[in-house]
């Protein structure tokens, strides 16, 4: 389904982002996964290439929340592949602290990684998939972005911010024949949910209609789906990936 295109992930090397990486090389693509650090991003590239060695993956680890190294990585892609068709922005951090221990230090982190990152990765990145003739971009928001989150008020405020800068560069790039759209997932299965006790993912997945936590491949379907062709006619859409999941 992805066949040649050159895709870039960031918050590549584990996680959601680790599951859209593996489901764009098994559709044909080649990958650029962004990592926060050399370690992980080598483990992540010789595990993954360890699972089929004629997949094309490699891995760069700029500061997201610094503009300047973003464009670099970006520009050294186009001179290394020659275009870029696909951009993921799928790193973030959530946040669950109530308000009154709040800080404004942490109150910046969701915003500088969920929020500016996004811009810095998508500014060079556009004007890339401008000349091209087009591209998709692909943001991860939350199902917070949709019903607000009673703690950690930093993280769907910044979920919120993806939704609106989502729709509004929809409408911006649509002439260009860039599509813009995000995934907004429920509770899914990473690290942090699958390190749960047992009990707690029951009673998390009892209060889901569909009845069960989501996986990070339920979630990379809908990433497919929005990269390929598929999706030719789909911008400026949250695409809930759920189970109905109310947070
Ligand atoms: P995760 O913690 O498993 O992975 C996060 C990824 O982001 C990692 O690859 C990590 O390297 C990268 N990252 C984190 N901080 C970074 C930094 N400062 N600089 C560069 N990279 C950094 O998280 P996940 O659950 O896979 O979440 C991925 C995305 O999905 C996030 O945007 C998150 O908000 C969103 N999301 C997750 C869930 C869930 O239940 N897991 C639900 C809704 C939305």
């Amino acid at each position: 389904m992805l066949k040649d295109k050159i895709a870039v992930v960031t918050g590549g090397t584990r996680g959601i982002g680790r599951s859209i990486v593996e489901t764009y090389l098994k559709n044909g693509a080649k990958v650029v996964l962004f990592g926060s650090r050399k370690e992980t991003v080598d483990t992540a590239l010789s595990e993954i290439r360890a699972k089929d060695a004629g997949w094309q993956v490699e891995g760069l680890f700029p500061k997201l929340t610094n503009a300047k190294e973003v464009e670099k990585a970006i520009n050294s892609i186009k001179e290394k592949f020659g275009r870029i068709d696909i951009l993921v922005n799928n790193a973030g951090i959530s946040q669950s602290t109530p308000l009154y221990d709040y800080t404004a230090e942490e109150f910046d982190k969701a915003i500088d990684l969920n929020v500016k990152a996004l811009f810095y990765t998508i500014l060079p990145t556009a004007k890339i998939m401008k000349e091209q003739g087009g591209g998709c971009i692909i943001n991860t928001s939350s199902m917070v972005s949709i019903y607000g989150q009673p703690a950690g008020v930093g993280y769907p405020t910044s979920k919120f911010a993806v939704n609106g800068m989502t729709k509004s560069l929809a409408r911006e790039l649509g002439p260009d024949n860039i599509r813009v759209n995000a995934v907004a997932p429920g509770v899914t299965k990473t690290d942090m949910v699958a390190a749960l006790p047992e009990e707690t993912v029951a009673a998390i997945s009892s209060q889901i209609p569909l009845g069960r936590v989501g996986e990070p491949q339920d979630v990379a379907n809908a990433f497919l789906y929005l990269a390929s062709d598929l999706g030719s006619y789909v911008t400026g859409a949250v695409i809930s990936v759920d189970g109905c999941a109310r947070a």
